[in-house]
This record gives C-alpha cells, sequence and structure tokens, in this order.
C-alpha cells in the first residue's frame, strides 16, 4: 500500500461512525432473524434496502435470494466484494440479548432451529458498511465497486446457483475478487495467508453389487459384506501410500451400509466417504486412486455389475492468489498495524472460490477475529483455546459485536480501495 493508498483509506475511513450509526441495530436485527440455505428472503430484501440507501444499482434475484450492490464510479478497476448469508439449523445457546428464537422447514420437511453460527450476519453487515463507505466518498476512488450477497455457502452451491443464473452478466468485467470469514481469533485481528488457504471438500457414495443369497449358502453368492469390506480397507492406502508424506489429506468412510439380517447375503453395499485436499493434482490423484481401488476390487470379487459413484456436498479449494494476497495483506498491515497477522490453514471449506473461478479473476479470502480478546487471552494461557472458544457451528459461538463489526468493515474496505485508490492515481 502506498502512503497516499494508505491516506485515502483513513479518509474513506472517517464514514465509520456514520455507518457504525445504522450497522450495529442491523446487525442484531439480523442475528436475531436467521434463514437456512436458499431460504434468505428477508435478509435479502434488508439487503437491498440497504444497497439502495447508499446509493448503490440493486440486482436482487440473482440465483435464488442473492443480491448485488453496484457502486460504479467511473473508469478503472472492478473490485467484487462477497459475503454469504445463510444461517445454519443450530439452536441458539449463547445467551445474547438478541438469540434467535427462529425456527424453519428443513430439506427435509422437518422444523428446525435456526442460528447464525458461522458468522455471516456479520459478514453481511461489515459488506454493506464497506460498500457504503466507498459509495460515500466517490472523491477519494475510481472504479467499481461490487458487493455481493450470496445464499446458501453452508451447503456448498451458493456461488453456483448465482454464476449459474448469470452472474457475470450482472457484475460485468471484474478485475479482482475478496471475501472473508470471522473465525476464532482474538476480536480486533485480521489475518491473511497466500495460497492453499481452506480444503477442497469432496463426498462420495459408492454403490457395489453383489448377487443376494441365503446366509447358509455362499457359494450361491457373490458377497458384497465382504467386497465392501476390501474397499474400505484397501482405500486406508490412498493417503498412506499413494500422496506424497507432507501434503495435507483426509478420506474419512463416514458410512458403510448392507444387509438387514444375520442369514441374508444383500444384493449389494452403500459406502460414503469424505474428502479433503489443499492442492487440485492431490485432490484428482485421490479421486482417481479411489475409482481404481474400488473398480478393481469389485472384478476381483466378480461383482455382476460395475460399481456407481456418486459425488455430492462438494467445496471447492480456496487458493489465494499470491499477488493478490500480497497486496491486501500490506494494505492490512499499513492500516491494522500489529493486528494483521498471517492465516494457519484452515480445515474448512468454502464456495467463494466457484465464483472467482467461473469470472476468471484472481481472490484472495482471510480472516477476522470474533472472539472477545480477554476470553480468548485466558484460554490460551491455559492452553484451553480449542476447548473454551466456541468455534463457528457451535451453538455457542457468539462474536463480540465490537471491534468486530468496525474491523470486519475496515478490512473489506481497506482492500477494496488498495485496488481501486490503485487507479484514480491518488
Ligand atoms: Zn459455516
Ligand atoms: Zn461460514
Amino acid at each position: 500500500m502506498t502512503s497516499s493508498t494508505a491516506s485515502v483509506a483513513k479518509q474513506v475511513m472517517q464514514g465509520l461512525g456514520e455507518v457504525r450509526g445504522w450497522q450495529e441495530d442491523f446487525y442484531r436485527d439480523l442475528h436475531a432473524h436467521p434463514e437456512l440455505s436458499h431460504q434468505e428472503t428477508r435478509t435479502a430484501g434488508n439487503v437491498g434496502d440497504r444497497l439502495r440507501e447508499a446509493g448503490c444499482d440493486v440486482h436482487t434475484n440473482v440465483g435464488g435470494t442473492g443480491v448485488v450492490g453496484i457502486a460504479g464510479n467511473g473508469d478503472g478497476p472492478v473490485v467484487l466484494m462477497r459475503a454469504d448469508m445463510d444461517a445454519l439449523p443450530v439452536r441458539e445457546a449463547t445467551g445474547l440479548p438478541y438469540a434467535s428464537k427462529e425456527s424453519a422447514t428443513g430439506p427435509d420437511g422437518t422444523e428446525e432451529p435456526v442460528m447464525h453460527a458461522c458468522g455471516h450476519d456479520a459478514h453481511v453487515t461489515c459488506l454493506l458498511g464497506a460498500v457504503s463507505l466507498l459509495a460515500g466518498s466517490r472523491d477519494q476512488w475510481r472504479g467499481t465497486a461490487v458487493a455481493v450477497f450470496q445464499p446458501a455457502e453452508e451447503v456448498g452451491d451458493g456461488a453456483r446457483t448465482m454464476v449459474d443464473d448469470g452472474l457475470a452478466d450482472v457484475v460485468g468485467t471484474v478485475d479482482v475478487a475478496l471475501s472473508q470469514h470471522v473465525l476464532p481469533l482474538p476480536s480486533g485481528q485480521v489475518a491473511t495467508r497466500s495460497g492453499p488457504t481452506l480444503s477442497a471438500a469432496d463426498s462420495m457414495k459408492i454403490t457395489v453389487h453383489g448377487r443376494g443369497a441365503h446366509g447358509s449358502m455362499p457359494q450361491a453368492s457373490i458377497d458384497p459384506v465382504v467386497l465392501a469390506a476390501m474397499i474400505v480397507v484397501r482405500l486406508q492406502t490412498v493417503i498412506s501410500r499413494e500422496i506424497q508424506p507432507g501434503e495435507p489429506a483426509v478420506l474419512t468412510v463416514g458410512s458403510l451400509q448392507a444387509g438387514t439380517k444375520s442369514n441374508v447375503i444383500p444384493d449389494q453395499a452403500v459406502i460414503q466417504l469424505n474428502i479433503r485436499s489443499y492442492h487440485e493434482d492431490t485432490r484428482t490423484a485421490i479421486l482417481d486412486a479411489i475409482k481404481r481401488i474400488v473398480t478393481a476390487e469389485c472384478e476381483a470379487s466378480r461383482s455382476p455389475s460395475p460399481p456407481e459413484f456418486e459425488l455430492f456436498d462438494q467445496f471447492p479449494l480456496t487458493e489465494n492468489d499470491p499477488g493478490v494476497t500480497e497486496r491486501v495483506a500490506g494494505a492490512f498491515a499499513s492500516y491494522f498495524g500489529d493486528d494483521a497477522s498471517e492465516l494457519p490453514l484452515q480445515t474448512a471449506s468454502e464456495d467463494f472460490s466457484d465464483i472467482p473461478q467461473a469470472l476468471g479473476v484472481p481472490y484472495t479470502y482471510w480472516g477476522i477475529g470474533g472472539i472477545d480478546p480477554a476470553l480468548y487471552e485466558k484460554a490460551k494461557a491455559a492452553g484451553r483455546v480449542s476447548q473454551d472458544v466456541p468455534v463457528n457451528h457451535s451453538a455457542k459461538f457468539a462474536p463480540q459485536l465490537q471491534p468486530t463489526l468496525d474491523i470486519g468493515t475496515a478490512a473489506m474496505t481497506v482492500a477494496a480501495l488498495a485496488w481501486l485508490g490503485q487507479a484514480s492515481g491518488t
């Protein structure tokens, strides 16, 4: 960040006091009224209203409940900023005065409690703050600020839904994409990482076929239970024998189901896997190895028909562009000082990168802290961070309202200005 860009950021951030005036109430209201994936209609309505108030062009119903706000400001770089809007089927146990009492009908038709247990309410509120600050200070920068409010991150298909519904036509040519997530780090901190940052996740359902028979007549059967057992054992060699030591990767057999009764040999078995990886070639190698092993074991067992493979609940790899990350990390170091640090490799997954991948633009995705620093330090001193600090998706995940909202708003604004400010020649 050049010193002139740093001074632009300071100028723009002078509007924070005014933004904070509506932001905290907006956040409390959103936290109290969470909505499940693909059901974010109330949230989308409030987001659209706030974007119009900020002076943005607003596009609604992009991929279901998705909303795009555009603050155009002449020729210059186009910066896409993204927040996810959905909540989780979790019963809130934070005890906050604005805790959720909401419930909703889930995808399987049952009534479920709903909670913003992943902090997406903070992401929405911070992005609205950032785009309001930018739209209110157009004399300080040039280009276009695009704010994308995405549905259904938690189920992994909200970003793709927006892309498939023509997001590229709405946003036009984009130069860079930015996103952030509140994490169990001390509130006040921001953390960036270059290269692979969040894992790619794939779930796979494998159906293998045998020939059913009476349990007393194995010679008449092709036993899918034994076949599936051999597959489960052999799959343990994929990570241990085929992936280079030191390369993080996971292959878990989370479910194995076959048969109903002790004396009946069933005619099929179903195996469900979860796979995590941090490089596309590792991911491909794992998927290829699974198919090779399962197919070969089926042949070894004289399986009467080929195995069936179905991939589901897939999240792409989040691999931050080194150049984009360097520029954003530099802007953060300049603005936040010692509160900007490096983010460790995260085991979680995200679908944000589906957007920049589809648009063909580089991106970076960073973390902001949400935990009361005193609570965090106490847990750290006792060596109990993982036990005592509520993590995302926990019923007790309660980001400290401030400075989390201020920092998330500033981080998104400063990162955007690292691109927009550059083009203005200031
Ligand atoms: Zn989540
Ligand atoms: Zn999340």
